[in-house]
């Protein structure tokens, strides 16, 4: 650090804040205080820019053309795909492969694991997973006869460890788990799981739409052989996420869809495909997406991932000690280390009612099953409403969720 290059900002919320033009907008009347940022991100200013900039100076089509365009946008595209190599720490850029999502991505494994799953084959999700990563699953015991297996929480939420290992047996061909509950806060071991699974003889897909935005992913450390982004929870636009495989798990996959950019040759009789990650990426990919991923990753890095943390654990804590004291609320997780997301239920009050009453205060959050209904039935629960935080969130706007809520619970006694 002696030369200073490695030194960052330190954290200054307000600082940031600035960067993001929707968080001056008043709803009914009052500051917004987004706090939906598990079900969708907010926008800075370097990515709204960086878009308009390529539309307005370097738009082309890429790997097409030998214009200079064209030239401009492969160049930027690809760019893009080395920083989401290096955000996960993948050893190159050819083992990202862009998707729409995390969902397109799930699903692309599963389709492609799905050729070597034989009737009986287990596939072990946990009882935490969100709905992407267990319906494409629950699409190939439909298809071929795959066992689900689901590795059991515990009452705060973390993941049963030994119920785990215990699920784990020859027949075990997939082991899908999330990195980060969207609805828990849970984070899970999941080196532990990988070292576990791998040992049984089976592949690990990790999803990572939650736990990259709140913890460092790196992929090489968890040993896994597939990791799942979403962009538009990463400060990114819609419709981009990225599917790290390693290259061996990559090559054991047959193409997902066909068409355009995908193949080596194209004859009458055969075809040949190309080589990851473009063997995946059939047709004219996302590419303004994919370049504003790669703006908000490199926007992200200027801060100190630690410094987020510690942000984020404040507005978390500051916002459960203040439910904690109310007896009519129950908070859904509480396992030690879990991130800044805070689901809960309202004692006679549906969580749909309480997210629209909430909103006259301004407070954006989020209520229903969350995409994780086997959740739900654990937890015994219908619904919930869910807080999540983000770096540009302040200990003012945890109070201001606070003091809705309880102005929200009036309506109800
Ligand atoms: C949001 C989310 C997904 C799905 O991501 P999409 O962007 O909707 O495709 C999958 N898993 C988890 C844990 C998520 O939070």
């Amino acid at each position: 650090m002696a030369d200073g290059t490695s030194v960052k900002p330190a954290f200054d919320v307000v600082a940031v804040r600035e960067q993001f033009p929707i968080l001056k907008r008043q709803i009914n009347g009052r500051p917004l205080v987004y706090l939906d940022n598990a079900a969708s991100a907010q926008k800075p200013r370097a990515v709204i820019d960086r878009l308009v900039s390529v539309m307005e100076n370097g738009y082309s089509n890429v790997h097409r053309g030998l214009h200079t365009l064209s030239n401009e946008a492969t160049e930027a595209f690809e760019q893009a795909r080395e920083i989401v190599a290096r955000f996960l720490n993948a050893e190159s850029a050819e083992q990202i492969v862009w998707t729409k999502g995390g969902t397109e991505a799930i699903n692309l494994v599963a389709n492609g694991i799905g050729l070597d799953i034989r009737e009986g084959d287990e596939i072990i999700v946990t009882e935490m997973e969100h709905h992407s990563n267990i319906v494409p699953w629950h699409m190939l015991r439909e298809r071929k006869g795959a066992v689900l297996r689901w590795a059991p929480i515990l009452d705060d939420g973390s993941l049963d460890m030994e119920a785990f290992k215990g699920l784990l047996n020859a027949r075990t061909k997939m082991v899908s788990v999330t990195h980060m509950s969207n609805v828990l806060g849970t984070i899970n071991p999941v080196a532990e799981i990988t070292r576990l699974a791998h040992a049984a003889g089976a592949r690990v897909l990790v999803d990572g739409c939650q736990g990259a935005v709140h913890s460092i992913p790196d992929v090489q450390a968890i040993g896994c052989d597939y990791y799942v982004i979403t962009g538009h929870k990463l400060f990114g636009p819609t419709g981009i996420g990225a599917l790290y495989g390693t290259m061996e798990a990559l090559e054991a996959l047959p193409p997902y869809q066909g068409g355009g950019e995908m193949i080596e040759t194209v004859e009458k009789e055969r075809i040949t495909y190309a080589r990851p990650p473009h063997r995946f990426e059939a047709g004219t990919p996302p590419i303004l997406e994919a370049i504003g991923l790669g703006t908000a990753l490199e926007w992200l890095s200027g801060f100190d991932p630690a410094a987020i943390h510690a942000h984020e654990q404040a507005l978390y804590d500051r916002a459960a000690q203040r439910l904690g004291e109310l007896d009519w609320v129950r908070i859904l997780g509480t396992a030690e280390g879990k991130g800044s997301v805070l689901a809960f239920t309202v004692d006679g009050a549906h969580a749909h009612d309480v997210a629209q009453i909430m909103d006259r205060y301004g407070v954006a959050v989020r209520a229903g099953l969350h995409c994780a209904e086997p959740l739900a039935k654990r937890l015994g629960v219908t619904s919930s409403t869910r807080a999540s935080f983000a770096l540009y969130n302040t200990l003012e706007e945890a109070d201001a969720f606070a003091d809705a809520l309880i102005k929200a619970r009036n309506f109800f006694v």
